[in-house]
């Protein structure tokens, strides 16, 4: 089968055709990738500012449909179209328990676990999951199944980009009616943030992306401003999933006399059986706009050309048509 390396930092994406998988264990699904979306965490495992290691399948937002489940494995089976978690929710951790099932204690397990095989070496994917490939083996507690009848390409932005995003603004900013929000960057998360301000009822969003193109573009997804970001004081650095050697300072008077809370947010606060079906659900009332989210359909073996795309601004998601 097909799938793409990352060998070294910094280099392209090797697009294979003699990728194969370990054995199918207990507990775990054997899923055939249908759509993967290209997130700009792609490219942060790529240049090492998300630490995924190497050799290593990327790719970590995806749907596809369960092709064989290992021995124990009762939630789906064979058939069942899935999309495929980056953090699994096992439901007996203790962040499971206390309600942050985002931080799932078996996500690092699933992460340093091989299940691709390429000239002999096993390999991970990237989070464990490795969507850049036309299947892939990750346990039962990272797939949630959903409606046959919605098309999975959509379904896969639900994996990364539109839980984060969303999430972030539901969630944990826990946005409510009548706030003003400034979402800074405009990408597939960007977007996702604004369109989740605007199911908030935010009666101000305003958009901050360098490039100017996308700034209409953000409008027709629910921001009422948009700008650049020499245009707003204090939002002139770059954002996103940063290094762990960044560090962030700020002025601490301000933090006092404004009450003003600073919160990371990771795969948007989402529990994933709960926030899945609930974007989805979403969609389908016509209130989350998923399809406009796709500016670009393309082959697997394109993925070098999806991430330049993406790092020129040129568009908000490219989606890899990886298999039927
Ligand atoms: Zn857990
Ligand atoms: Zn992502």
């Amino acid at each position: 089968m097909k799938a793409a390396v990352l060998w070294d930092l910094n280099k392209e994406l090797d697009v294979r055709d003699d990728v194969s998988l370990t054995d199918l264990g207990p507990g775990e699904v054997h899923v055939k990738i249908v759509s993967s979306g290209v997130c700009h965490s792609d490219v942060s495992a790529q240049n090492g500012t998300i630490p995924s290691g190497t050799p290593c399948v990327l790719g970590h937002e995806g749907a596809g449909i369960v092709k064989e489940v290992g021995a124990g494995v009762t939630e789906v089976a064979a058939g069942d179209p899935v999309i495929l978690a980056f953090t699994p929710a096992c439901r007996t951790c203790k962040a499971c328990l206390r309600g942050q099932a985002n931080l799932c204690e078996t996500m690092l397990q699933m992460a340093i676990t091989p299940h691709f095989i390429v000239d002999g070496k096993q390999m991970g994917g990237m989070t464990g999951l490795g969507t850049f490939a036309e299947e892939m083996i990750i346990p039962e507690n990272a797939v949630v199944k959903v409606d046959p009848d919605i098309p999975l390409e959509i379904v896969s932005l639900v994996g990364c980009g539109v839980t984060t995003g969303v999430g972030a603004a539901i969630n944990t900013a826990a946005i409510s009616p009548g706030s003003s929000v400034a979402v800074i960057g405009c990408g597939g998360v960007g977007i996702s943030a604004i369109q989740g301000a605007r199911i908030a009822g935010a009666a101000e969003i305003v958009a901050v992306d360098p490039v100017e193109s996308k700034h209409d573009l953000a409008k027709n997804f629910g921001a009422t401003h948009a700008v650049k970001p020499d245009d707003i004081d204090g939002v002139k650095n770059d954002v996103g999933v940063g290094r762990i050697t960044e560090e962030i300072t700020f002025n601490a008077f301000e933090l006092f006399y404004g009450d003003k809370t600073l919160k990371g947010s990771m795969y948007g606060g989402a529990n994933v059986r709960v926030d899945f079906p609930r974007l989805l659900r979403l969609w389908k009332a016509g209130k989350l706009d998923l399809e406009g989210m796709i500016t670009r359909r393309m082959p697997l073996e394109d993925v070098n050309e999806a991430f330049r795309a993406m790092q020129a601004g040129e568009v908000i998601r490219s989606v890899l048509e990886v298999g039927r």
